[in-house]
């Protein structure tokens, strides 16, 4: 089957041709500055797109659509074939992801009116984490911050969390179900996730992408009264979105390292520089903790699974992290950690009490995949 997935933002339209029996991408590409440069809206975007296809898949014409979609709320516990109804649901989860779902919904329409016969499904983000039980999932504030507003933690990543543990499940030989494990997905945004029986019981993003792990432009975890405080005190910083674009794009490694690029960050650190060291000492103390507690909540994992950007490219940072596991008898393989491959592949020694993997991640994959999945049970 010929999908093409989706990824619409609200000035952007990324996308990619993916056939589901060769796994081959076969063509994609990026529509941008919709509204503001030459590209009217999102429906001209995606004729321009279909314009595109036209030409690259040579007589081949796509099958469905398969969109990312941010929030899924408390709805979405796994992908949908998408109709009016949905677009609406989209839309109203718009509170929980005012800059994600209102721009989903926006490519969703599009496309309607750009291929009406298409078979479209949304694969939710927060869908993977609906397994999370509730003393894991509700934070401890009044019961109306969570009935009346919808304040609970959602957890993100999840299309490459559950990708992530399939793969992992596969390369170890064991059945899904069977699986414990804690993945750690560690792009420019990174969560980690516990994983028991190879679902999501736990993960470290909350009501938003901006809890657990330092990342590369957001604090995690703080003190919620160090917001509250700096409300108060700090000049400039008097309203929420003042905050929330501090703590979502002035924070994390880029705040303490001067940079979110993890690469620079290795070779200031290397250097010398202590900012950049003192990052990743941050970071790694940060995620080691989040593999500590999850090991403990999954009743002891399998294997550390490491994923995303730096999680599949960086060998000083993963070894930042595992050199804290000392406790757990996590020890890692340095020359098998230091070889790059694009392929799953286990780093830990051969020593190690646990199985630590590199799995590279593919999110638009896992949407095509769930594409397939939701056509084909119709
Ligand atoms: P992602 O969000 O998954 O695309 O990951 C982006 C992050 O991956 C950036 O912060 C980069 O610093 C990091 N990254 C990508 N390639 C490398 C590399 N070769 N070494 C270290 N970090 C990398």
């Amino acid at each position: 089957m010929l999908v093409l997935v989706i990824n619409s933002g609200s000035s952007s339209i990324k996308y990619q041709v993916r056939d589901t029996e060769t796994h081959e991408v076969l063509t994609k590409g990026l529509i941008e500055e919709i509204g503001s440069g030459e590209v009217k809206d999102h429906a001209e975007g995606l004729e321009i797109i279909a314009g595109r296809l036209d030409e690259a898949l040579g007589g081949r014409t796509v099958d469905a659509a398969g969109h990312r979609v941010v929030h899924g709320g408390e709805r979405f516990s796994e992908p949908v074939l998408i109709d009016n109804e949905i677009i609406r649901a989209i839309e109203r989860l718009a509170p929980l992801a005012p800059l994600h779902n209102p721009a989903h919904a926006l490519g969703i329409r599009a496309l309607v009116k750009t291929w009406p016969d298409l078979p479209q499904v949304a694969v939710f983000d927060t869908a993977f984490h609906r397994t999370m039980p509730e003393h894991a999932w509700r934070y401890a504030v009044p019961d109306d911050w969570y009935r009346k507003y919808g304040m609970r933690k959602y957890g993100f990543h999840g299309t490459s969390h559950d990708f992530v543990t399939g793969r992992a499940a596969e390369f170890l030989g064991v059945p899904r179900e069977e699986l414990n494990a804690v993945i750690a997905h560690l792009g420019n945004g990174a969560s980690a996730t516990a994983i028991r029986e190879g679902r999501s019981i736990d993960t470290s993003m909350g009501y938003t992408p901006l809890a657990g792990l330092v990342m590369g432009t957001r604090s995690g975890d703080v003190d919620p009264s160090v917001v509250t405080a700096a409300r108060r005190h700090i000049p400039g910083l008097s309203s929420a979105d003042d905050l929330d674009r501090v703590l979502n794009h002035e924070s994390g490694l880029k705040a303490i390292a001067g940079t979110n690029d993890m690469r620079r960050i290795v070779e200031k650190a290397e250097q010398g520089d202590r900012g950049a060291r003192l990052a990743i000492e941050m970071a790694s103390y940060r995620l080691a903790g989040y593999i500590g507690a999850y090991h403990v909540a999954v009743g002891g994992a399998r294997a550390l699974v490491f994923t995303a950007g730096i999680g599949e490219n960086s060998a000083p940072f993963r070894q930042a992290v595992v050199e804290r596991l000392g406790a757990l008898g996590i020890t890692l393989d340095e020359s098998a950690n230091a070889e790059r491959s694009d392929e799953t592949r286990r780093i830990s020694g051969p020593d190690s009490a646990i199985d630590v993997l590199v799995v590279p991640t593919d999110e638009e994959a896992a949407i095509a995949e769930a594409t397939e999945a939701v056509l084909t049970a119709r």
